[in-house]
């Protein structure tokens, strides 16, 4: 059997009911083959980067046990992407469903299509954060720790946004 790596996934969206396309994409996360959803992150309201005549964004972060090589998790993520009708009209744009690997293990990874530690996690508040919900002890392979990366990086107005409050009991005592 495969060993298995943590891996860590980010999730954005800011079209097409945001709430709506993270939950199904984490509906799909959860059925990875010889994959395991481990923990998903509370959401964050954060301004776009690049472009700001566009909505807002929702990001979220979830911790993976895989048995999938990096190439063919990736493969995954972009088939869920696709799936979630993935809009990319220009650089930076809004976009329905945005899944990014930003931690692969401790593996530092140079390809063509996979870099990870992904390229703009230090500069980017709404993957540090959930991140570190998920884990606060996290570090990069390089030895950087999580903690202090999120105090340096820029500030994208990052909002936590609270769970659904539960639903009133609304049955009378007679
Ligand atoms: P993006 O606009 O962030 O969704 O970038 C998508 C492109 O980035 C795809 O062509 C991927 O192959 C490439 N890419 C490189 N590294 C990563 C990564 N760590 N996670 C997701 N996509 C990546």
């Amino acid at each position: 059997m495969a060993e298995s790596v943590a891996a860590y996934v980010g999730l954005g969206s800011n079209l097409a009911d945001p709430l709506r396309q993270l939950a199904l994409a984490l509906a799909a996360l959860s059925a990875l083959p010889d994959t395991t959803l481990q923990a998903q992150s509370p959401f964050y309201r954060s301004r776009p980067v690049g472009p700001q005549d566009q909505p807002d964004f929702i990001n979220g972060a979830v911790e993976l046990r895989t048995e999938l090589p990096p190439l063919e998790l990736l493969d995954h993520l972009q088939s869920i992407e696709a799936r979630h009708g993935r809009e990319r009209t220009r650089h930076w744009g809004p976009r329905t469903l945005d899944l990014d690997l930003l931690l692969y293990g401790q593996e530092v990874i140079d390809h063509p299509r996979l870099t990870t530690p992904h390229r703009e996690l230090p500069n980017r508040d709404f993957a540090l954060q959930p991140l570190l919900d998920l884990n606060p002890a996290l570090h990069l392979p390089d030895g950087r720790a999580l903690t202090d990366l999120r105090l340096q990086c820029p500030d994208n107005g990052l909002e936590r946004l609270d769970p659904e409050p539960a639903k009133p009991f609304s049955r009378r005592l007679e």
